[in-house]
């Protein structure tokens, strides 16, 4: 969510005078989008801030503004806290952010704008700007949260859940295909309850008619909550060609005491009871999660019962973290809070236990064959490979549709050639696994049967 706000503020921004740098020491105007989910990351914001008074001092003209949740939770009190900071600007203000800079340059004033909108034209407003080349992005198709999970900050710092109307949905990335999409994540807080509130197509029909989408290769969703996940969205599994073979499905706890205490309107059983029925449409489906660790009343033997759920279920990955309290979230009153010192531990397990299926699960793989959507260069190089190669060999980063990131060398004398493979299909034979990749030697490469703006082409 961060990253496509983060996408439409540039976007927003573009009109004005301003280019981007990677250089913060040279900007005149810096904007930092925040994220409030848990107290880490809010305490990261504050002390990145504080950084940024030494700019201010260099460059007193330089613009600095703090948007996104912690912007909306604080409002007016980060101006008080951060001295050098000229705007604060909340979740639903990023289309009057240009409109706020200029009056910051030319008034010198210090400007807040926390207004949570009532319409949902901004929101529904067609991207068309973005930059070309980009193979799998996310866009928007709902926002906010109606759940209220005890310990979540989102229903507050995002408001209620609006859905986005499905033509311009569509339109969106049509459009983005045509600038070089391949892939396209659907973002929401619980997208499968895409279109209820407001009475628009249900979110498995949405999918079917982006399924539709010509030149589009791929489509992901993200996040789904357990208690939404229709019969009818576990069939599109099956019947989706373009639907990537994997669920990111948040279970948090594996005691019924806890979810319960969370709030999540689901147990245990109903839980385990969909993951199996997405197996049995899908054997091979990759299933991820997330998990909070020591919510407050979480006894030793509740977390037993989350590991065991992790043994059970054999997630291919997943995202815990420790228990935080957050303003207004309820969760944040209950009491038998657990000590942080606990907290870590449990984490340090569940991280462990899953990293020890995430690598078997890797390794089974080593020997078959994976077709993966190529994005772009790979960033890292796994030092055991590096040290075997020239360092001007290629090295390519996809991703497989279970999600898994799979990095190889073109190489001129195997299947690759020398071709630029990005937004390109590579069946790729994989060589190892190891516990966040796998690497593996390309043996076909896709022709691409792209439409680029009209025009036909089979080597993008
Ligand atoms: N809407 C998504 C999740 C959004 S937040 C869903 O319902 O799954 C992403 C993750 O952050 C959550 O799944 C949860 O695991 C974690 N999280 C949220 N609030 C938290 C808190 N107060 N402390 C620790 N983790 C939290
Ligand atoms: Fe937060 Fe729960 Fe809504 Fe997810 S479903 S955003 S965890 S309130």
């Amino acid at each position: 969510m961060n990253v496509y706000d983060s996408e439409r503020i540039a976007e927003a921004l573009k009109p004005l005078k301003y280019q981007e740098t990677s250089d913060l020491k040279r900007a005149d105007l810096v904007i930092v989008n925040t994220c409030a989910i848990r107290e880490k990351a809010e305490q990261k914001v504050f002390s990145f801030l504080g950084r940024l008074a030494g700019l201010k001092r260099k460059n007193p003209d330089i613009i600095i503004g703090v948007g996104g949740c912690v912007a909306q939770q604080e409002g007016e009190k980060i101006l008080e806290r951060v001295p050098h900071l000229d705007v604060v600007f909340g979740t639903h203000a990023i289309s009057r952010l240009p409109k706020i800079i200029q009056r910051v340059e030319i008034k010198k004033c210090r400007i807040v704008d926390v207004e949570t909108i009532t319409t949902i034209d901004e929101f529904e407003a067609v991207r068309d700007s973005v930059d070309e080349g980009k193979v799998a992005r996310f866009v928007t198709i709902m926002r906010g949260c109606d759940n209220y999970c005890t310990y979540c900050v989102v229903p507050y710092v995002r408001g209620g859940e609006r859905s986005r109307n499905p033509e311009h949905i569509i339109e969106e990335i049509s459009g983005l295909v045509d600038k070089g999409l391949r892939e396209v994540t659907l973002l929401g807080q619980n997208v499968n309850s895409y279109g209820k509130k407001q009475g628009l197509c249900s979110f498995s029909e949405l999918l079917y008619r982006i399924n539709e989408i010509e030149g589009l290769l791929r489509v992901r969703f993200t996040t789904s909550h357990p208690k939404d996940l229709s019969d009818a969205l576990i069939n599109a599994f099956k019947e989706l060609p373009k639907l990537c073979n994997h669920i990111h499905l948040p279970v948090q706890s594996g005691s019924n005491k806890i979810l319960e205490r969370m709030n999540r309107k689901y147990n245990r059983q109903q839980y385990l009871e969909k993951v199996d029925k997405l197996r049995r449409v899908k054997p091979d489906i990759a299933i991820s999660s997330d998990f909070i660790v020591g919510f407050p009343g979480e006894t030793p033997a509740d977390f037993e019962e989350t590991l065991n759920l992790i043994r059970q279920v054999r997630y291919d990955s997943l995202f815990a973290f420790k228990y935080s309290d957050r303003p207004n979230a309820s969760a944040s009153q209950l009491s038998a809070k657990v000590p942080e010192w606990e907290k870590k531990v449990r984490l340090q397990r569940l991280l462990d236990l899953q990293e020890d299926i995430t690598l078997k699960k890797n390794r089974s793989l080593v020997g078959s064959t994976q077709i993966i959507l190529v994005e772009g260069f790979s960033k890292k190089q796994s030092s055991k490979v590096r040290e075997s190669r020239p360092p001007a060999d290629l090295q390519w980063m996809g991703r497989t549709s279970t999600n898994k990131v799979v990095n190889f060398f073109q190489d001129e004398t195997d299947a690759s050639g020398n071709e630029m493979l990005t937004g390109r299909l590579v069946h790729v034979r994989i060589e190892n696994g190891f516990s966040h990749s796998l690497w593996g030697k390309p043996v076909h490469v896709e022709p691409s049967a792209i439409v680029w703006k009209g025009v036909e082409s089979d080597a993008a």
